[in-house]
């Protein structure tokens, strides 16, 4: 089912917590919602599910308004980070639970929720565990049962706020390949908030990026890492270096270094800011020849395949994290307090403000 919300407008006393929000999931992808805390993730799931009303605008199930109906009639699974299963309930009862409180008329039979509870069960990959009672799972394996007790009504859509959580990072990082394995089986439209990036851009399909109640940007995983469309996207999508300079003819003048930044050449004179990743950005040892930013180096950690260089600017106008391969770095046979130049591989400049009025 395709899922759009139309200048969704809500506020708790005069807070702002959705300006004006438009957005589409399309039927059968997964998206995830990111954003900071307190950025409006749960408030819109919990409008889209019907368990918030929203003070103007609409939110449109399959072509049709569904602003008035009822969460029960809206058909939606949940996954929350706490979810309380029943715990004087077994494994088995917790998803044969919405089968069971179906009207009369629509519950299936004794037989039937047998056979679909245990169908779940091995979907979910968990069926030797149906006579446990919830206290005797572990936190991963309790979500994915609040997952499969969701999936039992066959929801048309589903929705998990931070459905990870609450696990610790390697449980957390094994369950949403399985959640996108999972999706892919089942194709139910789902969206998925979370307040971290490497799980959304590692899991969806499309990712909205939010911030104070708006949508900063919409798209792919790979669309919005490598395009960012505002420095607040760029900051939260990962670690980044910021150049604040003069922006001047195709040419950012950062502390009396000059980077290239050819997408503004019409640009006769503004305030810019040059965004760079660590991993964009190449180091070698300074000699007089080379072009580029001189700093020195003030720690390194070399662990696995990458190391990561802090680096003191010699103008000091702050500090560079940089990170190149540990081949990279054992061959430069780096020591701290060593003098280097970086330079940006890539660099991205938003402009501030111009400074003239001739500037475009
Ligand atoms: P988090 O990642 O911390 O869960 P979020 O992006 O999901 O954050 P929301 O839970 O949607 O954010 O909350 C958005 C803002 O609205 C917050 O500042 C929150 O304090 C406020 N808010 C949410 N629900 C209410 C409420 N019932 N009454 C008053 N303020 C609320």
């Amino acid at each position: 089912m395709a899922i759009e919300v139309k200048h969704i407008n809500k506020r708790f006393g005069n807070f702002v917590a959705l300006d004006n929000v438009s957005l589409d999931f399309p039927a059968g992808q997964l998206t995830a919602l990111l954003g900071p805390s307190g950025c409006g993730k749960t408030t819109l799931l919990r409008i889209i599910a019907g368990l918030e009303q929203p003070d103007l605008g609409q939110v449109i199930l399959d072509g049709e308004d569904a602003s008035a109906r009822h969460v029960r009639e809206r058909q939606v699974g949940f996954v929350f980070q706490h979810y309380a299963l029943f715990k004087h309930m077994t494994v088995f009862e917790n998803i044969a639970f919405g089968l069971r409180v179906k009207p009369r008329r629509e519950r299936p039979s004794e037989q039937e929720i047998r056979k679909k509870v245990l169908r779940l069960l091995e979907l979910v990959q968990l069926d030797w565990l149906a006579d446990r009672y919830p206290p005797q799972l572990s936190g991963g394996q309790r979500q994915r049962i609040a997952l499969a007790r969701a999936l039992a009504v066959e929801p048309r859509v589903l929705l998990l706020d931070e459905p990870f959580g609450a696990l610790d990072a390697k449980v957390r990082k094994e369950l949403r390949r399985w959640l996108r394995r999972l999706h892919d089986e089942l194709h139910v439209t789902s969206i998925f908030v979370t307040h971290d990036q490497e799980e959304a851009l590692e899991v969806a399909d499309q990712v909205v990026l939010m911030n104070k109640g708006k949508v900063e940007q919409i798209g792919a995983p790979a669309e919005v890492y490598n395009h960012p469309a505002s420095p607040f996207v760029y900051g939260f999508l990962g670690n980044v270096n910021l150049f604040h300079g003069r922006l001047h003819e195709g040419v950012l003048d950062a502390g009396g270094v000059a980077l290239d930044a050819p997408d503004h050449a019409a640009i006769r004179d503004a305030q810019g800011v040059g965004f760079v990743r660590p991993h964009e950005l190449e180091v070698e040892r300074f000699s007089p020849e080379a072009e580029g930013i001189a700093v020195r180096l003030k720690r390194a950690h070399a662990i696995g395949p990458l190391a990561q260089l802090e680096l003191e600017r010699n103008d000091n106008l702050g500090m560079i994290e940089a990170v190149i391969s540990s081949d990279r770095f054992a061959s430069l046979q780096l020591q701290e307090g060593d003098a280097l130049v970086v330079r940006p591989k890539r660099l991205r400049v938003f402009v501030d403000q111009p400074l003239n009025e001739e500037a475009v």
